[in-house]
């Protein structure tokens, strides 16, 4: 690791997170050293590293990755006092070391169930039960932060109290791959089998990973066959479902799929205000004072819609800037203070999709939506659309007409104003409207 390098991520980070935010809370941090995984960050106060860690951990780990060094976790130090690292608490999807101890924050206790996860949450239970397994592997799949690590932290903790007579191993796959590789250049493979068919449990975090490695992933079905036929639980996580999963060998595909395969949904806006809430029962001890408006919980779960991790870290950076400026937490505070990511979640919504949802909601075709035919049916959808089109897109009248079968501007616009006009009359569609609005912008 280089001051260059550093310096890099510096300014990367500047550029991500704006120049403001870079003065107070990038600028002052330094660069230690990288060992193991684990980036030692000297911060001046262990607030500085505190709120760093939480808020742009991820940010920063991402932003070293891409300098070419191998980093999973940020620790910080308070520069000037005493050596001894400072692991940044929440600073952690991924634990440092394979074995590492599980998150305490992890726990069914703190994960927030609603509709898009329920499945994979009472999966997750039943695994949790430590009775033999019913379905080999769990493989749970879904997006960035929806809540897979949480899950599988969460099996985890509930063994331990449990059942501590099982011997339970979480692990990444990239540190699957790198033990691995140790393994091989160390000629300690046989170890490394012994250890990983020891376990009753194993977990392997984020999958994808092994796209591409192809003795590792050989190394890793051995394991994973081995771990079956004794009847031993899998618990797999991915990205993407396992047919989707570029270059893994079909032979593992398959296996996985033998298993329970559940997704992690994208959250709603009801989940999402949900985790809001009792994020903001964690935050009374760590800030206490701090007051919130109302409304400002439902502009973040409205707004933030792709990510929790993003969620929380907004969040936290509201109630950090407000304890520290003794201020109450307010929507125009969120919208100063959180423009980077409000600006990066803004959704772009296209003609396509609100085409889409219209004629899906009406039970029509798309290709009648935007065909000639003119029957009532038809035409009042398709006019609907075009209305919603008008007002949740930047788009022009002639573009709209474009994109709905190369319809004139001036049929765009008579479209909106008769929708304009049947919204006053005709409760039905103004309920409609509304509907349809909020799914499209959910
Ligand atoms: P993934 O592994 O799917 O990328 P994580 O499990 O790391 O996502 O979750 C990201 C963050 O969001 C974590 O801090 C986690 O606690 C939080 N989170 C995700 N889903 C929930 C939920 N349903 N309830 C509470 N917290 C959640
Ligand atoms: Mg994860």
């Amino acid at each position: 690791m280089t001051t260059a390098h550093w310096e890099q991520v510096k300014a990367d980070m500047k550029s991500a997170i704006g120049a403001g935010n870079y003065k107070s809370w990038i600028e002052p941090l330094s660069l230690k050293t990288t060992t193991e995984g684990v980036a030692h960050l000297g911060a001046p106060n262990p607030f500085v590293g505190d709120y760093v860690g939480k808020t742009y951990g991820d940010q920063i780990i991402y932003h070293l990755n891409r300098q070419g060094l191998s980093v999973q976790r940020l620790a910080f130090e308070v520069e000037g006092k005493s050596p001894a690292a400072q692991p940044a608490p929440a600073q952690s999807a991924a634990p440092a070391k394979s074995d590492a101890q599980p998150d305490q924050r992890f726990t069914f206790d703190t994960f927030v169930v609603g509709k898009p996860n329920e499945l994979a949450h009472a999966a997750a239970k039943r695994v949790a039960e430590g009775g033999p397994a019913t379905f080999n592997p769990l493989f749970l799949y879904g997006g960035v932060g929806l809540g897979k690590t949480h899950l599988m932290h969460a099996i985890a903790h509930e063994l331990a109290e449990k059942r501590p007579d099982l011997n339970v191993l979480y692990i990444s796959a990239d540190q699957f791959i790198y033990r691995f590789i140790s393994a091989l250049r160390d000629r300690k493979i046989m170890d490394f089998k012994q250890h990983f068919r020891s376990v009753d449990v194993l977990m392997v975090d984020d999958i994808q990973f092994l796209e591409g490695k192809d003795s590792t992933q050989e190394e890793f079905f051995h394991t994973f066959n081995a771990l079956v036929d004794q009847n031993k639980q899998l618990v797999i996580s991915a990205d993407r479902a396992p047919g989707e999963i570029r270059d893994l060998s079909e032979r593992i595909k398959s296996r996985l799929q033998c298993g329970l395969v559940v997704d992690l949904h994208p959250t709603d806006f009801e989940l999402r205000l949900g985790i809001l809430h009792a994020k903001q029962e964690t935050y009374l001890g760590v800030y206490p004072g701090v007051e919130v408006a109302p409304g400002v919980l439902e502009f973040l779960a409205h707004r933030i819609s792709s990510n929790v991790r993003v969620l929380e870290g907004a969040l936290n950076r509201l109630y950090a800037l407000a304890s520290l400026v003794g201020r109450t937490v307010t929507v125009e505070m969120a919208q100063d203070c959180l423009s980077d990511i409000l600006r990066a979640s803004d959704r772009k919504l296209t003609i396509e999709e609100i085409q889409r949802k219209v004629s899906e909601h009406y039970d029509i075709r798309l290709s009648d939506m935007l065909g000639p035919k003119r029957t009532r049916s038809l035409a009042r959808p398709r006019q609907i659309a075009m209305w919603l089109c008008k007002q949740l897109t930047s788009r022009s009248l002639p573009e709209i007409g474009r994109k709905f079968g190369k319809r004139d501007h001036t049929t765009i616009m008579h479209g909106v104003r008769k929708i304009d006009e049947l919204r006053q009359s005709d409760s039905q569609i103004a309920d409609d409207l509304e509907l349809l609005r909020r799914a499209l912008e959910d």
